[in-house]
């Protein structure tokens, strides 16, 4: 019988399995892996007691809760399944918070009837909406009557400090680097953790949407500009306006946005274009205002550590501004951190406790991909790990447009280099040569050391875009451990799927 041998003869030694065992390659590379990962890789040799807990199994298997797969095959994963269980899958898998409640809480929510809107999924879109009316028509929730908007849960106050931009002159974007002081809040962070910060409307679009409806109250103008979410109309509002339209071909066209159909104008429209292109749909302002869905917090990964900020909770925030129909389009929150936040008008904010985690023994090696805001959380692991004198290696791969005027927090992180807190870096500018270099491409490129890495035992990170990068990464990844673990598509899954459940692959996508 083949034992497992010891890597090295100091005590307590990360075991490997030696290549006489009766394993393929592939299978050899993931055992050694998971056991890397339990004693936490190689240079944590000795600390066995460090090594992060093993995985406890979930209660009930959501084989579906995998942004990386796609909408039919999440669909096809949940067959057989209740109806609460099928409208989870039809979720984009992020838990990004944007509806107000994770894919799970959601989907139990519209199908006992608390949540009557399918379109709140603002990852999934389209796609996702449509899924969930068609199983929702199949089944239809009992519905409940249209209440307040919910009351959100207490926040407290912390003040506005600055919103310097990160970003240089000429760059195609504009991003801020945001300091909050907690103050007397009470509230409490670590790395990896989120900011829910309530929101107002710009008050400008508020007066726009007051003067279409002929409306002077401050009560109401109070309800539009904290509680009422005037970007993205739902269903409900567009039937009430149809319901009321005076015109026929304004009622037509409201009755083919509510469905849906491609084509219908205005796309992508907020209240105001509403008021502005249906001047004939003027129902009752109460009635309106009553369909409108409440306006949520937004969450932000948080880019700071305690240990390094004491008393003040710092932000990557990517402000979200485009021009529609003559019109600028603000981020909500975005815009008003980077355009109208002041020391003087405190905000009502929660921290948001996450999954994403450094490993627990500090000599862990650490993998971070984190182009673009996605370096959030790595800032504050860096801090973090700074500030404790972090022994394991750490590697990050970063990337934006131009390395000229996107190399967000440069000075920092070349510091960090420089001292050694951080081992390596890999930059990937999209724009500065004729071909688009990405993340994953510096990931390929470096793929030996990449996998050796892994079966040292890192912990592996991703944190941005959802929808593109984290697919591609997820994807290069899965290639590399195919040409250096000598796996097959299959076993490259599951070797991915095994990486997570040990905590040692974690995403915070968005
Ligand atoms: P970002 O848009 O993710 O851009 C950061 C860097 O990633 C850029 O160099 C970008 O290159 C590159 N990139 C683009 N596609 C990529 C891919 N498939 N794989 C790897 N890298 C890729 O960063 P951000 O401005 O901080 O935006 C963050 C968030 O904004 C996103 O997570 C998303 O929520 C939202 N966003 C979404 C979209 C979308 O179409 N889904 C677009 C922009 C922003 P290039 O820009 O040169 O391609």
């Amino acid at each position: 019988m083949n034992a497992i041998i010891p890597q090295s003869f100091g005590p307590a030694p990360t075991p490997l399995i030696p290549d006489s065992a009766p394993f393929t390659p592939a299978q050899r590379a993931w055992l050694n892996g998971f056991l890397a990962g339990l004693y936490g890789g190689a240079a944590a040799a000795g600390n066995a007691s460090s090594a992060p807990p093993p995985p406890t199994a979930p209660a009930e298997d959501f084989p579906w809760h995998d942004p990386a797969l796609e909408l039919d095959d999440r669909l096809k994963l949940a067959e057989g399944r209740p109806l609460e269980r099928r409208l989870m899958a039809a979720m984009a898998q992020l838990d990004c918070g944007q509806c107000g409640y994770v894919c799970q809480s959601y989907a139990e929510a519209l199908a006992s009837g608390a949540e009557t809107s399918a379109a709140l999924c603002v990852p999934g879109a389209k796609a996702t909406q449509k899924a969930l009316k068609a199983m929702l028509g199949e089944a239809p929730a009992a519905p409940k009557p249209a209440a307040a908007a919910p009351v959100a849960k207490a926040g407290r106050a912390i003040r506005f400090v600055s919103a310097a931009r990160l970003t240089g002159e000429g760059s195609a974007k504009d991003v801020r680097h945001v300091v909050f002081d907690l103050a007397d809040s009470g509230l409490t962070y670590e790395p990896g953790d989120s900011l829910s910060l309530a929101v107002e409307n710009d008050p400008a679009l508020v007066d726009a949407v007051l003067a279409e409806l002929h409306a002077t109250d401050d009560a109401l103008r109070e309800e539009l500009l904290r509680r009422r979410d005037i970007a993205r109309p739902l269903d409900r509002t567009l039937d009430l306006l149809a319901g009321v339209a005076r015109h026929a071909p304004h009622a037509a066209m409201l009755r083919r946005l509510a469905d849906g159909e491609d084509g219908a104008e205005p796309g992508d429209a907020d209240l105001l274009d509403l008021l502005r292109a249906f001047p004939s749909a003027r129902p009752p302002v109460v009635d309106l205002v009553a369909s409108l869905p409440a306006l949520k917090p937004r969450l932000y990964s948080i880019a700071s550590s305690p240990l390094a900020c004491p008393g003040r909770v710092e932000l990557c925030v990517g402000v979200v501004r485009d021009n529609r129909r003559g019109r600028l389009r603000d981020g909500v929150a975005s815009c008003h951190l980077a355009f109208r936040a002041s020391p003087d008008a405190p905000l009502t904010a929660q921290m948001q406790v996450s999954h994403f985690r450094l490993p627990a023994d500090p000599a862990t090696p650490v993998i971070m991909v984190g182009p673009g805001t996605g370096i959030a959380p790595f800032r504050a692991f860096l801090q973090h790990r700074e500030a404790i004198g972090a022994k394991g290696r750490s590697w990050l791969f970063f990337g934006e447009q131009r390395g000229a005027t996107d190399f967000l927090f440069r000075e920092e992180i070349e510091a960090w280099k420089v001292k050694g807190t951080l081992s390596r870096l890999s930059l990937a500018w999209s724009r500065d040569g004729a071909t688009k270099v990405y993340v994953q491409h510096r990931m390929q490129e470096d793929a030996a050391d990449l996998w050796r890495w892994l079966q040292d035992g890192a912990h592996f990170y991703v944190c941005g875009d959802a929808s593109r990068m984290a697919k591609d990464v997820d994807a290069a990844l899965r290639g590399i451990a195919q040409s250096e673990g000598g796996m097959n598509a299959d076993q490259a899954r599951d070797w991915i799927v095994a990486l997570a459940r040990q905590g040692r692959y974690q995403r915070d996508v968005y």
